[in-house]
C-alpha cells in the first residue's frame, strides 16, 4: 500500500470488548506515521462513517436494520473488509438462541421497554457482505490483530489458523479436563490462537473462537465423546451452539449420534 493506509474501525452491536481490546494496544501509536485512522467512535466521536478507507475492521453483530444498511455502506468504501471477533464473524453469543422468535427474546431481556431503532436477530456480518479477512476470538488476541495489520501494510495477506485449541493444549502440556474431569470442553471443534487459556486455568473451552475452518470441525465426533461422558442431547447443543449457532450443519451432526446412525 502505497502512501498513508486509510483505516476504519466501526462497530456493530457488541459489548465493545473487541474495541476496548484494540485501544489499548500501546503498538497501535507506531502506526501513525503510517496509517491515518479515519474513523473510530471509540476514540474520536467527530469520527465519519461515510468516507472510503483501505483497510475496514468491523467489531460486533448486525443486529439492526440500520446495521444493515451501515455493513452494506462500510463495504462499498472499502478494498479490505475484516471481521473482529465472535460477534462479526459468528454472530456472537447473542445469536445463542437464534431459532427462538425476536419477540420471546426481547421479552425476556427488556420486557416492554422500546428502544428508538429497528432491532433484528443477531447475525454474522458475512451474511450481509463480503469478508476479506477474520480475526477471531472473545475478544481477540492482540497478537493476532498485529500480524493481520502488519502483514495488509506490507501489501500481503495473513495465514489463518487451522487447527484446533486441543494442538495448543497438548505443546503446552495442560491436564486435558475433557478426559481427566469428563468437562465438556470445546478445545477439539474450536480454532486455536489463544494458546489454550481456559484449560490452562482446568475450565473447559467453551469455543468463543468459533469452529476450525474449512468445514473439518468434527462436532459429531466430539458429541459422541460426550454422550458418553453421560451428557444430554440438549446439554451438548446448548453448549456448541454458543458461538456457533450460525453452523447449518451443526444439530444434524449431533442428532445422529443420539439417533445411532453410523458415520
Ligand atoms: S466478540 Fe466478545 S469481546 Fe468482542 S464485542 Fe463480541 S462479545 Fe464483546
Ligand atoms: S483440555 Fe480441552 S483443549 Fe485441552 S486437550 Fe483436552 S479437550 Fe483439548
Ligand atoms: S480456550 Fe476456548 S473459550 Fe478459552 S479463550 Fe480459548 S477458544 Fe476461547
Amino acid at each position: 500500500m502505497e502512501g498513508k493506509v486509510r483505516i476504519g474501525f466501526y462497530a456493530l452491536t457488541s459489548c465493545y470488548g473487541c474495541q476496548l481490546q484494540l485501544a489499548m494496544m500501546d503498538e497501535l501509536l507506531q502506526l501513525l506515521p503510517h496509517a491515518e485512522i479515519v474513523c473510530w467512535f471509540m476514540l474520536e466521536r467527530d469520527s465519519y462513517e461515510d468516507e472510503p478507507v483501505d483497510i475496514a475492521f468491523i467489531e460486533g453483530s448486525v443486529s439492526t436494520e440500520e446495521e444493515v444498511e451501515l455493513v452494506k455502506k462500510i463495504r462499498e468504501n472499502a478494498k479490505i473488509v475484516v471481521a473482529v471477533g465472535s460477534c462479526a464473524i459468528h454472530g456472537g453469543v447473542q445469536s445463542w438462541e437464534k431459532d427462538k422468535s425476536l419477540e420471546e427474546l426481547w421479552k425476556t431481556v427488556y420486557g416492554d421497554g422500546k428502544v428508538k431503532f429497528e432491532p433484528k436477530m443477531a447475525e454474522p456480518v458475512e451474511n450481509y457482505i463480503k469478508v476479506d479477512y477474520r480475526i477471531y476470538g472473545c475478544p481477540p488476541e492482540k497478537k493476532d490483530f498485529l500480524y493481520a495489520l502488519g502483514t495488509f501494510l506490507v501489501g500481503s495477506w495473513p495465514e489463518d489458523i487451522d487447527y484446533p485449541v486441543c494442538v495448543e493444549c497438548r505443546l503446552k502440556g495442560h491436564p486435558c479436563v475433557l478426559i481427566e474431569k469428563g468437562e465438556p470442553c470445546l478445545g477439539p471443534i474450536t480454532r486455536a490462537g489463544c494458546d489454550a487459556r481456559c484449560p490452562g486455568f482446568g475450565v473447559a473451552c467453551i469455543g468463543c473462537r468459533g469452529a476450525i475452518g474449512y468445514d473439518v470441525a468434527w462436532f459429531d465426533s466430539l458429541a459422541r465423546t460426550f454422550k458418553e461422558k453421560g451428557i444430554s442431547k440438549e446439554d451438548i447443543l446448548q453448549r456448541m451452539k454458543m458461538f456457533n449457532a450460525h453452523n447449518p450443519k451443526l444439530e444434524e451432526m449431533v442428532e445422529k449420534i443420539f439417533q445411532g446412525v453410523e458415520e
